[in-house]
């Protein structure tokens, strides 16, 4: 196994502490020799979770786990009829460990870290990176160093973060800020780098795609849609789905979809272009707030991804991602925070347009559980109506909400 940049291929051994291309600039990928991996589906018996899969992830040591992985693929019937489509379900990344598909990426970040000897993580974070380092960290007995946009974060997300331990740094700033000043502050401090320019930390979240695969009965959807912020899911996901592939587990990688908010879509806008580049937006905004992100990282990785899957980007608004939110939740039974919502929403936008075809078999991948945000649901939905310990007073309050 070693590393190698994507842009000029040069090659870095796996044991070397390094994020980007040293040459170039460029992202890095882990490359395996496939040749040495024996993978089939007989040999894939065991429920999913991310460690299923630990032959073709990047750690030889014991893992830092705590389960993670192996959440529900719902068939989503009422969903799906309300969109207009015959074939739809719902990967929920929110009923992860700590409530988001992070720990994917956390439990193979930090066993890095201890493989490569570091005693400290880092990253910054628009809130879920930061409540899934933290709690790893403190599994592997390690410190956690955070750096949050002030006043920009969720508030379930905060409170993990605190009370796993992690030391919690509020930026004057934006996120792509504090990306800024987290890569400084690892090169001078020897912190290890646990955002998703991290390659180990992409290789768990390829888990998602092998799931999907293996939920399917060894099937593949037509196409996946799921938001994207910094860019490193959808970058991950297409990696694992190109793995099965290799190994002949599947024919054809499905369409990846990536979905942005309007206030913040640079990779939209790339792909509206046919670029491979995106060009950064200074003052990224909208209420999902996981996916408030200006300057993506990863977005050669994801614009690759969805050019050779033949899939698509496409931007929704704040109101159309409440809207998916809602649908979502009372529909479904599913709870969700808002950026994981844009799947949806994207996916009603897509069918609307005719983008997407009735008959397609489509994955949605809900990021985050709806509890990391409970600010955003109350300013939605409204508080609880107020009324008096009184039998008449309920009635009076139910006559005027409840249709009989
Ligand atoms: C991190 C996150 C995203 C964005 O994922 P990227 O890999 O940064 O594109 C979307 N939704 C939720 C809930 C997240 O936590
Ligand atoms: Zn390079």
């Amino acid at each position: 196994m070693f590393l190698e940049c994507i842009e000029c291929k040069a090659e870095y051994p796996d044991t070397e502490i390094i994020y980007t291309c040293k040459r170039c600039g460029g992202l890095l990928d882990v490359i395996y020799d496939y040749s040495k991996i024996d993978l089939s589906v007989q040999k894939l018996k065991q429920p999913p979770s991310v460690w299923k899969y630990a032959s073709l992830l990047p750690i030889k040591r014991e893992p830092v786990s705590i389960k993670e992985g192996g959440t529900p693929l719902y068939r989503c019937d009422r969903l799906a009829k309300q969109i207009g489509i015959h074939e739809l379900y719902v990967k929920h990344e929110g009923l992860n460990p700590t409530g988001s598909f992070k720990d994917r990426g956390m439990t193979v970040g930090v066993s890095k870290a201890l493989e490569l000897g570091m005693k400290t993580v880092a990253c910054a974070s628009t809130g879920n990176t930061s409540a899934s380092l933290a709690i790893y960290a403190a599994k592997a007995g390690i410190s956690a160093v955070v750096l949050l946009p002030e006043g920009k974060v969720a508030m379930g997300k905060v409170a993990q973060a605190l009370m796993h331990g992690a030391k919690v740094l509020a930026i004057r700033g934006n996120f792509d800020d504090a990306f800024r000043l987290v890569r400084e502050l690892c090169d001078r401090e020897e912190f290890y780098l646990l955002n998703s320019i991290n390659p180990f930390r992409l290789e768990g979240q390829k888990t998602i795609g092998f799931e999907i695969i293996d939920q399917l009965g060894w099937e593949s959807p037509d196409r996946i849609v799921l938001p994207v912020g910094n860019a490193g899911n959808i970058s991950a996901i297409y990696k694992g789905f190109s793995e099965f592939k290799r190994f002949a587990i599947i024919e054809e990688i499905p369409k990846m979809t990536g979905i942005q908010a309007e206030g913040a879509c640079p990779i939209v806008n790339a792909f509206r272009r046919g670029a491979r580049e995106i060009i950064p937006e200074k003052n990224p905004e909208t209420i999902a707030s996981a996916i408030r992100i200006g300057d993506p990282v990863n977005a050669p990785k994801a614009l690759h991804a969805i050019y050779d899957s033949e899939g698509i980007a496409e931007k929704v608004s704040d109101d159309e991602i409440i809207d998916a939110q809602k649908s979502l939740a009372r529909l479904e039974g599913i709870g969700v925070e808002p950026a994981s919502a844009a799947s949806i929403a994207g996916l009603q936008k897509l069918r609307e347009q005719g983008v997407i075809e009735q008959d397609e078999r489509v994955v949605c991948v809900t990021t985050g559980h709806l509890l990391k945000d409970p600010e955003e649901v109350i300013s939605v939905c409204g508080a609880p109506i107020e009324v008096e310990a009184d039998i008449e007073a309920i009635k009076r309050v139910l006559s005027k909400s409840i249709s009989k």
